[in-house]
């Protein structure tokens, strides 16, 4: 059974001017508190014994968690003794925590399927799990990066050098950790640190570390402005929105022709240039309900023109073009099949008719399965009739644009349910801002 331990040592010095002298995961918010949240969250799951790592006040937090019973949980404060900061204060407690435990942050404002994190942390065996997402300000955040596979090849703290292109993987804070796994790092300093310090080291030791991909929310509350932008989200329904505990719609996304102008087959990162206002429109879309979801055919890998590893790269440069704009997309799925055989160079075991391959559906069915997404109320903008066909096949609403090929390829007959100019106008058109004609 899996513990959850959360971490409420922090003295909360920012949000003095809310709090007074309470502890910070005893901040108001949204009717209740950061922590009063973060029990309610977990006994939603089916986790139900919590450890609470306390230092700051750590009698008022006693006091206000008793027993748990309020949450149907079977909650136990452990008061650390010297400050260690947060995974020393992990460290220190081991010996008292289950063999496999979640741990999150006491200040933070989330939403998460807890279940299905804990779920993907036992099929993929790993000895840590971090659950990774994009932000919108990647540039001082730390990142993860994974394997193809989404097992962690390496931490990234920020600054990060300048002139690389990294993937907008963010470390969200949100950990399923083994004890034992744990146990074997050493020459850690005095306050180590989950991913500069923990994290690099079971890494260095060859430990499998496995990079959980989610959309779901999780922020920081730990500062007045912060906890105020959380709580408004609360309200909005997006925190819960986000969660992979409900179903939620889905912008989908062509790569090429509508993100980055089209010039034919992509083999190097040197090579993708988005269109103007591209990095708005998709953060108009990061604002709001939908999920942002990228589909794309990229036979460059079954051809030989590139490997999954260079793909990664050029996906690397779109995500950081898009986050210039403070811009992201949840997800990225491609097809790396082609179904003709008989090149010089490629792959031919990737050469087959494939499931994938749009207009065929196993994308968007994966996308869909994984997200959560609710696809009778989701779109696809495209700007082939390949796209449009397979927004007809899987029941998505489509958005034909005018760039790229525009709709002149001539491959299927599907109509699309509306036409725009470029993204940013199908975006608005979904949106409904600002009304653009169709047809
Ligand atoms: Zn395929």
């Amino acid at each position: 059974m899996t513990q959850v331990v959360i971490l409420a040592g922090g003295m909360g010095t920012r949000l003095r001017e809310i709090t007074g002298d309470l502890p910070k995961p005893l901040a108001p918010v949204a009717g209740t508190t950061l922590l009063g949240r973060q029990l309610d969250l977990v006994a939603a799951s089916s986790l139900k014994d919590v450890v609470i790592l306390s230092g700051y006040r750590a009698d008022l937090i006693a006091d206000y968690c008793g027993d748990g019973s309020r949450w149907g949980l079977t909650v136990r404060c452990i008061a650390e003794g010297e400050p260690r900061g947060t995974a020393g204060a992990v460290l220190d407690a081991l010996p008292q925590l289950q063999d496999s435990f979640i741990v999150m942050y006491g200040d933070v404002v989330l939403d998460v399927d807890l279940d299905r994190l804990v779920e993907a942390h036992r099929r993929h065996g790993a000895a840590a799990t971090l659950l990774v997402h994009p932000n919108d300000h990647p540039f001082d955040s730390d990142i993860v990066e994974l394997d193809a596979d989404n097992y962690v090849t390496r931490m990234r703290g920020y600054p990060h050098p300048e002139g690389i292109d990294l993937p907008n993987l963010v470390n969200a804070g949100l950990y399923v950790l083994e004890r034992a796994a744990l146990a074997q790092v050493a020459d850690l300093p005095a306050k180590p640190d989950f991913g500069k310090h923990v994290f690099a080291a079971m890494v260095a030791q060859g430990q499998r570390l496995y990079g959980y991909r989610s959309p779901e929310y999780i922020k920081d509350a730990g500062t007045p402005e912060r906890l105020a932008k959380t709580g408004r989200d609360i309200a909005s329904g997006k925190v819960a929105g986000l969660s992979l505990r409900t179903r939620a719609p889905a912008i989908f996304l062509d790569r090429d022709g509508v993100l980055n102008q089209e010039v034919g087959l992509i083999s190097r990162p040197q090579d993708l240039a988005l269109y103007p206002g591209v990095g708005a429109a998709v953060a108009r879309i990061n604002r709001s309900a939908y999920r942002s979801v990228v589909i794309t055919n990229q036979p460059v890998i079954a051809r030989g023109d590139t490997t999954v590893e260079g793909l990664a790269q050029i996906h690397a440069r779109l995500d950081t073009l898009l986050a210039r704009d403070h811009a992201y997309v949840d997800a990225l799925y491609y097809c790396p099949h082609h179904p003709d055989k008989g090149f010089p160079g490629e792959v031919s075991e990737l050469k087959f008719v494939c499931e994938c391959r749009k207009p065929a559906t196993g994308l968007i069915d994966r996308a869909a399965e994984e997200l959560q997404i609710d696809l009778g109320r989701s779109w696809l903008i495209g700007d082939t009739t390949i796209d449009v066909e397979l927004a007809r096949r899987t029941g998505v609403r489509s958005i034909l644009v005018g760039t790229g090929h525009a709709g002149k390829d001539g491959r299927f007959a599907a109509e699309p349910d509306l036409r725009a100019p470029d993204l940013a106008a199908a975006v608005s058109l979904i949106l409904g801002d600002e009304v653009a004609p169709a047809g």
